[in-house]
């Protein structure tokens, strides 16, 4: 899984595409935070040759167990594009997933609309934290200077991209207030901070439903990275395979968690500006069979 432009990381699509051919990868997924504009310009591109996209978003949501929250992959592997023959090789043995009918594209884009709603709710929030931030700290930071960095209109709340927590983060390091984007995150935007804004909340299990319906599949993003006690994240899970899960993601650039399902692998790759150490196709695992393949791309 990985970020563009279109959200918070720093390779427009189809540098990114170019980025994983460079390193070797066949298959990826892009999901940007909240939305699904990455893969649609991609889509009116050429796309470097071996390569299949699979259009995606990452989704953050809580569970019903007890309101934690937690990143949910949604992906869409029967819209996926590039490699022409849409051929997976893996193990000397070839799967083949099915192309799109032009009809159903139309649930894709019907869902993509749905989270622009997302998107208004997530400007609206960081123009709250621009002002807790000035109130708590006295930072005296200019939101319409953000607007303008990111390209954000607030007459219509569009943005080139998703706005989250890391382009607060670089606006910080920008104007010279920390560093560097985890140090933002230790003094001033973690969810314990004061200046914390919560999103509002969009339930896991309910979230799955929806993606299930338009013939998507679900993963729950690097499950380990909130630090949840064994037990609560046991019945996570129970409760969001219940709601229909297809796996989670086992493999991550920082946690890996062994759970028997389904598993992806993700670098979780945002470019240099967020995760410097982070490269794509480095966090593979040998033991993923081609049976978990050919589930993932018979959708
Ligand atoms: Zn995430
Ligand atoms: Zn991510």
């Amino acid at each position: 899984h990985n970020h563009t432009t279109a959200s918070d990381g720093d390779h427009t699509p189809i540098k990114l595409v170019q980025r994983h051919k460079q390193h070797g990868v066949r298959l990826m997924a892009i999901t940007d935070h909240d939305t699904i504009e990455g893969f649609f310009q991609l889509k009116q591109s050429d796309i470097p040759t071996n390569v299949t996209v699979i259009p995606g978003v990452e989704l953050s949501v809580s569970s019903i167990v007890d309101g934690k929250k937690h990143h949910l992959l949604a992906l869409f592997p029967k819209y996926a594009i590039g490699c022409s023959n849409n051929y997976i090789e893996f193990d000397s043995k070839q799967f083949k997933f099915e192309v799109t009918q032009t009809s159903q594209f139309s649930d894709l884009q019907n869902f993509s609309d749905s989270l622009n709603v997302m998107r208004k709710a997530r400007i609206e929030r960081s123009k709250n934290y621009f002002e807790k931030l000035n109130e708590i700290y006295n930072l005296n930071l200019d939101f319409n200077e953000f607007c303008v960095d990111n390209q954000i209109n607030m007459e219509n709340f569009t943005s080139e991209a998703s706005i989250g927590r890391p382009l607060i983060a670089k606006y910080l390091v920008k104007k010279g207030i920390i560093t560097c984007s985890d140090e933002a995150f230790g003094k001033y935007l973690s969810d314990d901070s004061p200046a914390y804004q919560a999103l509002p909340k969009v339930e896991l299990e309910e979230m799955i439903e929806i993606v299930n319906k338009i013939g998507g599949m679900c993963f729950i993003a690097h499950p380990k990275l909130w630090g949840y006690d064994e037990q609560s994240m046991q019945k996570h899970l129970e409760s969001a395979f219940k709601a229909g899960l297809t796996g989670i993601e086992k493999w991550h650039s920082v946690c890996t968690y062994e759970y028997d399902c389904i598993g992806t692998m993700g670098s979780d790759f945002h470019g240099p500006t967020v995760h410097p150490d982070v490269e794509v196709g480095k966090y593979q695992n040998n033991t993923i069979t081609g049976e978990d393949i050919q589930k993932l791309l018979h959708c």
